[in-house]
């Protein structure tokens, strides 16, 4: 079985797609990849979510990537005495660092030491997803006294934002640390890092994981805007996280730093996720917005790797529809007579590095002959990302012996990935790409498949070589 698109699905899995025949649904409409998204649910949820996920994996023959995302430090309030208080514009309210500390009009608890360190005068605090701002006036080791500059009704446990600050924090929680160790034992493919903001905080997570997982960055704080570059060659893949990084910057700033990073990623060949609100309103409508539709398709059009659905698939109440009206909107955009020349425009020429002359000329061979598909024989995945960052105009099958492999491969924009046996020689290498491409349905006798592998075989990064076959 195959997609018919470039550009895949990211699906985040929830209470509304809480049964096997869900997740398998969900995969039937254009799931690629399934985000289980450790800030809610338990390790049981988690579980047996990836086990139906590897069910469907053996039934359809087809690689699905997990993607475990991390909540990091996400800051909250303590709890209010006598329930939700309202702050009134240029109020006094003030932060007191002990949890003990009951919440009224006056003030609230905020139990992170961390952050009154790095407050000064002047700082702004945002609340509850940015809808109640603060300005500290003055502070010290554990308070802070601000002005609320925009007020509203603020109740228990609602998360902080410092958007100015680098906050002294890792982006490794001891909640984190736990989920992680969990998310290792299941095997999970790729592992998101949420709030990061240094390069740092990619190397710590590393240090964790090794080579059991790809890592995304979550960009969604200023402090990562600013080390972009260096954060997107320290991390595997990214993601857009429009959600905080909207809270943290003005809105009006999201489409800008989208295209910035989505750029910044494919210049880097690495995968890049664009995600939230896509479809936020297929949460209760069957239907999306006009401008939601017109959302999915601009990513689609800058060629990112990937877009995702959150609350849409995970607790809405049209997780299914959700992702088939995805599928839909890529599949048609990516049939433009704008797109081909809009991501031919986009793409960052090729660096002087063996699988990246591969990757172009591969790319050249493909379009000049119409090939039925480019094909990569990868270990690590690194040349079929090479080649995918090449944006070809044919599929890409990814054929690889290595199962992590495939599963992460599930991300890349273009990317079939197939498992297949070890080869030993460029004839047989021939003859299973041939017969993977016949079987898959990618093209006909006749047609062409351009094929780039590595000589030695089963030696990671050393593509070298380019084979034309007739199918
Ligand atoms: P979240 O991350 O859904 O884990 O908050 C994505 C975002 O902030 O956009
Ligand atoms: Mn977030």
């Amino acid at each position: 079985m195959r997609r018919h698109r470039q550009a895949k699905i990211v699906a985040t899995l929830g209470p509304a797609s809480d049964h096997p025949e869900r997740i398998r649904a969900l995969f039937d409409a254009g799931a690629d990849v399934f985000r289980l998204n450790f800030s809610h649910g338990t390790a049981q949820d988690h579980q047996w979510r990836l086990a139906a996920i590897r069910e469907i994996e053996r039934q359809t023959g087809r690689p699905i990537g997990v993607l475990m995302d991390l909540q990091g430090p996400k800051l909250r309030i303590g709890t209010f005495a006598a329930g939700p208080v309202t702050l009134a514009d240029g109020a006094r309210f003030s932060l007191v660092l002990d949890a003990d500390t009951a919440g009224d009009a006056t003030q609230v608890a905020l139990p992170h030491p961390e952050i009154f360190e790095a407050l000064s005068a002047g700082t702004e605090l945002l609340l509850d997803d940015g809808r109640i701002q603060l300005r500290v006036e003055a502070c010290g080791p554990g308070f802070a006294h601000t002005r609320v500059v925009t007020g509203g009704r603020l109740s228990d446990r609602k998360g902080v934002n410092v958007p100015g600050v680098v906050l002294p924090l890792s982006a490794l929680t001891a909640k984190d640390r736990a989920d992680l160790a969990v998310g290792l034992q299941l095997g999970v493919d790729w592992i998101a890092l949420s709030f990061v903001q240094r390069p740092e905080d990619i190397a710590e997570l590393r240090a964790l994981v090794g080579e059991h997982a790809g890592i995304v960055a979550k960009l969604e704080k200023p402090a990562a805007i600013a080390s972009l570059e260096a954060i997107v060659a320290e991390a595997d893949a990214v993601m857009v996280a429009r959600g905080d990084l909207g809270v943290e910057l003005p809105a009006e700033q999201v489409p800008a730093l989208q295209k910035r990073i989505v750029r910044a990623c494919r210049d880097a060949g690495k995968p890049v996720i664009v995600a939230t609100q896509m479809l936020e309103s297929m949460v209760a409508a069957p239907v999306p917005t006009r401008a939601e539709a017109s959302d999915v398709a601009t990513a689609i059009y800058e060629g990112a790797d990937a877009v995702m659905l959150s609350a849409e698939s995970a607790s809405g109440n049209h997780p299914v529809e959700a992702v088939r009206m995805m599928d839909r909107i890529v599949h048609h955009t990516e049939r433009d007579a704008a797109y081909r020349p809009g991501i031919d425009a986009s793409r960052a020429p090729p660096q002087a590095r063996v699988a990246d002359a591969i990757g172009a000329a591969l790319r050249n061979v493909t379009e000049l002959l119409r090939a039925a598909a480019a094909v990569a024989y990868t270990s690590s995945g690194h040349s079929a990302l090479r080649m995918a960052r090449e944006r070809p105009d044919a599929p890409i099958i990814g054929m690889t012996p290595r199962t992590a492999t495939a599963r992460r491969l599930a991300l890349a924009w273009g990317v079939h990935a197939v498992l297949c046996h070890e080869v030993q020689s460029v004839s047989e290498m021939t003859e299973v790409a041939v017969d993977t491409a016949l079987r898959g349905g990618f093209g006909t006798s006749g047609q062409f498949l351009v094929i780039a592998a590595g000589m030695p075989f089963a030696t990671p990064g050393t593509t070298n070589l380019l084979r034309v076959a007739p199918l």
